[in-house]
């Protein structure tokens, strides 16, 4: 409330901001933006409604209008030369009608469980992503994508060797740039494998923060993209014949400083809890596929000749695996859960790698580092798993459950079943 009470007398002040703008994800993790004028958003905080029946994943036959609370701690200033002056914008937490959490609002879902977790047993959950992305020529240029033609790279360049003056450098060098003016404690940047292909490091930070950042990531690279005449892409394979994009999600638990994934005497420094924590997500990892994995087009992305995985298996080297545990010490041991693409809803990909990873059933696995065999390589496999799975209904709710499954299987159904090399139109979705 104090944070309430200091950033409303902010925008009231600032004379420069006449619209704040109010955002949240569908059940699909697609950010989705509301433009309030500053003095009714300041005079009715309180009593901001919106149409929830035509978002996708919320709507039910008896709903329409939905409620939204501001989340004040997650108020972010945008850069003028990149947004244009005065530009605020602040997440929401979207409620029934009568003020109660809404069960597809897969944010707040997420910061009730760990608020929840940590008030119970002391426990934070840290998360870092690394999103992939690819610049393509033109703007718009997956809206006019044709299946006959191709996305045109804007250079050459990949790992490390791209020119000073290169596009790709240009946007990296503004995007990271904007990241760390809005709070991200960035790390590292560099195009990445494929041509025209970026990926952009910032420190881990709590799970709710990170997931924000995700959608924030994407929402700057584009609005970089977009001024510079091209596009950021965050297709998991939007080219064949190249790596695809991933966003590797790495995750430790700490209690108070200790990080809990630590401990020098276990395999790979990894702890006992650490270990249990990856065989649980091993041992459901055909049911949480289609979270982690949502669309038709990422399916495309798992091979291991192109450096994402699709076997279930952990692993420091194999990068194969859906689980590598890198090099780690007391502070940065973690896990890095590598099936994850970058148009999967983050909050629900992070919400349920947390419950998976401390309460679900561990199986029988002796040694994770065996191979238990092949993840779904296509949509409806994983759709299968998803929907007969006790697990996943128990962790998002039945009906929650079902109306994701719904979305997924009407944008797969809208692909040709058969995938030839060729990019269809209609994998390309805006996640
Ligand atoms: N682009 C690869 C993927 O699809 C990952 C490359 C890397 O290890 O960073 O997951
Ligand atoms: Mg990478
Ligand atoms: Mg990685």
């Amino acid at each position: 409330d104090i944070l309430r009470e200091e950033r409303s007398r902010y925008l009231a002040d600032e004379k420069r901001i006449k619209a704040v703008t109010v955002c949240f994800a569908d059940l699909e993790g697609r950010l989705h933006m509301l433009d309030y004028d500053k003095k009714f958003l300041l005079k009715s905080a309180d009593n901001l409604t919106f149409d929830g029946s035509s978002i996708r994943g919320f709507s039910r036959q008896a709903e329409s209008d939905l409620r939204l609370a501001i989340d004040w701690a997650a108020f972010y200033w945008l850069p003028a030369d990149v947004f244009g002056p005065g530009k605020v914008l602040v997440f929401g937490e979207v409620l029934e009608p009568d003020g109660t959490p809404y069960q597809a609002d897969m944010r707040s879902r997420l910061k009730r469980y760990v608020d929840d977790l940590f008030r119970r047993e002391g426990l934070i959950c840290y998360v870092a992503t690394e999103v992939e992305g690819f610049l393509f020529q033109g703007q718009h240029a997956e809206q006019r994508y044709r299946e006959t033609d191709r996305f045109e790279f804007i250079t050459t360049s990949g790992y490390y060797h791209s020119l000073p003056g290169d596009s790709l450098r240009l946007f990296i060098d503004t995007a990271a740039e904007v990241q760390r003016a809005m709070g991200f404690a960035n790390e590292k940047d560099h195009p990445e494998v494929a041509p025209s292909q970026f990926e952009m490091n910032y420190s881990y930070t709590e799970a709710p923060i990170a997931a924000d950042q995700v959608l924030l990531y994407k929402l700057v690279c584009r609005q970089v993209a977009h001024k510079m005449g091209m596009t950021a892409s965050f297709l998991p394979k939007p080219v064949t014949g190249v790596n695809g994009s991933g966003m590797h999600t790495n995750l430790s638990i700490a209690r108070g400083d200790t990080n809990l994934f630590h401990d020098p005497a276990g395999r790979d420094s990894i702890s006992a809890f650490g270990w249990n924590f990856i065989n649980r997500i091993l041992h459901n990892a055909r049911d949480l596929c289609l979270i982690l994995n949502s669309s038709v087009n990422a399916y495309r992305r798992l091979d291991p000749h192109y450096e994402a995985p699709n076997e279930i298996k952990a692993s420091p080297v194999d990068r194969g695996a859906m689980i590598r545990i890198p090099i780690g010490n007391a502070r940065s041991a973690r896990i890095e859960v590598r099936s994850i693409a970058p148009d999967a809803n983050p909050y629900l990909a992070i919400y349920a790698l947390l419950r998976t990873g401390l309460e679900g059933s561990e199986g029988q696995i002796t040694d994770s580092y065996q191979s238990l065999g092949i993840l779904p390589d296509n949509i409806y496999d994983a759709l299968d798993s998803f929907r007969s799975s006790a697990w996943i209904s128990a962790i998002m709710g039945e009906d929650v459950a079902m109306r994701f499954a719904a979305a997924k299987q009407s944008s797969a159904d809208r692909c040709p079943r058969l995938l030839g090399t060729v990019i269809k139109r209609a994998e390309i979705q805006f996640h």
